[in-house]
């Protein structure tokens, strides 16, 4: 149990008003690595039209409740899933300025390749500061370690053993907090979105992922 001495801030992705504003957010913003990325993306859905905005919005709640009822101070770079963005080098600043133990982005992926399922953990690599280090990786593996005890399937397409560094995700890039990119599952995948589409597969997802930084935090 914590006492608010910890605060963790989950990153929704996407956000339900970007599909509309596509000029806001094809904005180019620094992505690190002195790159330059889109500011945000519509994100993916399953094939019945369950847009990720909408599960990684439903999911943040379930974890940030699991972590609150540990005493875990919570805090999420989207207030709610109407809005446009924020950019991608926001979300990081909100995440840095927050003085975050684990900034945790909230995702599922959108792939058409035949079979492909499961989840990875994303993590910035090469490292460009020190918590992008060891804290960064140790992180992503809490969570993968979490992930896989709850049952849940690692990536068949991604990364390997459920672990994917990433030098091209602005998040984690300009991140100075220790972070990871959590991509659930492919919405693609029939069987996977029957899962990620339901309020009780998304409770599983959402306790896998608060147990794993739980168990980050210490
Ligand atoms: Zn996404």
């Amino acid at each position: 149990m914590f006492n608010g001495d910890k605060v963790v801030v989950l990153d929704p992705g996407h956000n339900g008003g970007n599909a509309s504003h596509a000029a806001e957010i094809n904005r180019l913003v620094p992505a690190g690595r002195g790159k330059s990325k889109p500011c945000n993306t519509t994100g993916t859905a399953t094939g019945s039209g369950y847009a990720e905005h909408a599960f990684t919005w439903d999911l943040a709640g379930r974890v940030r409740d699991v972590l609150v009822a540990h005493g875990v101070k919570v805090l999420l770079t989207r207030q709610d899933d109407r809005g446009v963005g924020p950019c991608v080098d926001k979300r990081a600043a909100f995440g840095n300025d927050s003085g975050a133990t684990a900034v945790v982005s909230l995702h599922a992926d959108g792939s058409t390749a035949a079979g492909a399922h499961g989840f990875h953990i994303a993590y910035s690599a090469p490292p460009l500061n020190a918590a992008q280090g060891e804290p960064a990786l140790r992180l992503a593996r809490q969570l993968r370690d979490s992930m896989v005890g709850a049952g849940l399937a690692t990536s068949t397409y991604i990364g390997s053993g459920g672990l994917s560094p990433r030098d091209d995700l602005g998040g984690l890039n300009l991140s100075t907090r220790p972070a990871a990119l959590v991509e659930c599952g492919n919405m693609r995948d029939q069987a996977e979105a029957a899962v990620l589409a339901s309020p009780a597969g998304r409770q599983r997802y959402a306790e896998a992922i608060a147990n794993g930084i739980l168990e980050y935090l210490g």
